[in-house]
């Protein structure tokens, strides 16, 4: 018997673990990629996800397919994802918490993919990334100053 509280948030699509993971990696990636911020918003679900981004152009075709490369290279080493807890005032100094809501409370619980990104989310994430499945983007646009990069999972 499953708790209410699962079910709930095995319903819930926000909280789907595959493509909660892969929207980490690139955030990561795109980070390191062009030194920008991580995205401020997001609908992550099932089918397809996006994300938003503060930029100043659209992404050219050899960047988005360097990107689908970069997270396939993540997801591909299967490295462990883990929650970690800080309080509130260590976080501060090794996270960006900005889009933390102010009532998270005084623990903050943190998603570590192996070495590769550390973010504060109360989301659910797979345990391993090569259950992500395999990255592809399927279009960006561009604007008033937003980069849009929708993407999806391919199941192996
Ligand atoms: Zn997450």
């Amino acid at each position: 018997m499953e708790t209410i509280e699962n079910q709930e948030i095995k319903s819930n699509k926000q909280y789907h673990p595959q493509m909660h993971s892969a929207e980490h990696i690139l955030n990561q990636t795109v980070v390191r990629m062009f030194n920008c911020g991580r995205s401020f918003s997001n609908h992550i679900e099932k089918k397809k996800s996006k994300c938003d981004y503060h930029f100043n152009r659209n992404l050219t075709q050899a960047e988005i397919e360097e990107i689908e490369v970069r997270v396939n290279e993540v997801i591909e080493k299967d490295l462990v994802v883990v929650e970690e807890f800080y309080s509130r005032d260590e976080a501060i100094t090794k996270f960006n918490l900005s889009k933390l809501p102010d009532d998270a409370g005084d623990k903050i619980r943190i998603i570590r993919i192996g070495d590769y990104d550390a973010c504060p989310c109360s989301g659910l994430h797979v345990s391993h990334t090569s259950e992500i499945g395999n990255f592809k983007i399927i279009s960006t646009d561009f604007e008033k100053e937003i980069l849009r990069i929708r993407f999806k999972l391919i199941e192996k």
